[in-house]
């Protein structure tokens, strides 16, 4: 059984203020859990400081970006080892806002994940469809080919090390989440798909995890799926009683 991942995705939320007071909330009401992997995601600016707030604490330090290249001239971009160097140990990609307002592609996805696979991050892979995407019934086709130029060139165990977002994206923050049915049967053909691209001890191991206005009330059915492993969280991480409430889910 993988240990269920549940992560917060900050987005460009929060002062440092804010943040500390989140992070803080977070601290008091995770105390003690072990069952379940948590990890935030908050904003550059504060992953520092927020990396010694949650030093001994069961919760996690993530980033949501980076860029590949090792260092040099990049105005504006950050590297896997400056994140290293503030404590993550995760790192979102391809996320929907990245790719519709940043035009990332399948290949800079890509690219990120094998940047963060060389130099020793865990990378979030985030993939999904659009609304129209889903009325033609395109879902499955176009959320296996991003999986798939996302995993492209990574070999054999190294695997282990990504978890996978299905995020659709009509579904994220809109208060409209896929059912739980309609997101198993996305996450299972995405593990099939792990399945057929890798050695089966490795690609059990991939966690895949549901993304789209999850929250305290739809956890619970959410990961009562077997191919659901657990969530990436935007709204609803940025209130430390929705999160933790989140983080301790009972699926039914
Ligand atoms: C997200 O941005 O990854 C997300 C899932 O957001 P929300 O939970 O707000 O829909």
């Amino acid at each position: 059984m993988l240990t269920p991942l549940i992560a917060g995705n900050w987005k460009m939320n929060t002062t440092l203020h804010e943040g500390v007071e989140l992070v803080m909330g977070l601290r008091e009401r995770l105390k003690g859990v072990d069952s379940v992997e948590v990890v935030i995601a908050p904003p550059f600016t504060m992953l520092q400081h927020i990396s010694h707030l949650i030093a001994d604490s069961p919760i996690k330090l993530a980033a949501q970006n980076v860029f590949w290249e090792k260092k040099g001239a990049y105005t504006g971009e950050v590297s896997v080892e400056m994140l290293k160097d503030t404590g993550c140990k995760y790192a979102i990609i391809g996320h929907s806002e990245r790719r519709e307002i940043f035009k990332e592609t399948d290949e800079t996805v890509n690219k990120k994940a094998m940047a963060l696979l060389r130099d020793g991050l865990k990378p979030i892979v985030c993939v999904g469809e659009t609304l129209a995407e889903r009325e033609q019934g395109v879902t499955l086709k176009k959320v296996k080919a991003q999986v798939k130029a996302a995993l492209s060139g990574v070999s054999g165990g190294a695997v282990r090390e990504f978890a996978v977002a299905y995020e659709p994206i009509w579904a994220i923050g809109t208060g409209k989440n896929a059912t739980s049915a309609e997101a198993e049967e996305v996450h299972g053909a995405i593990r099939e798909l792990i399945f057929e691209m890798f050695d089966a001890e490795f690609a059990k191991e991939v966690r895949v995890i549901y993304g789209g206005s999850v929250k305290p009330d739809n956890i619970d059915s959410l990961m009562a799926e077997p191919n659901i492993d657990g969530a990436l969280v935007g709204g609803a991480s940025l209130k430390a009683a929705d999160f933790a409430r989140i983080v301790m889910f009972q699926p039914v």
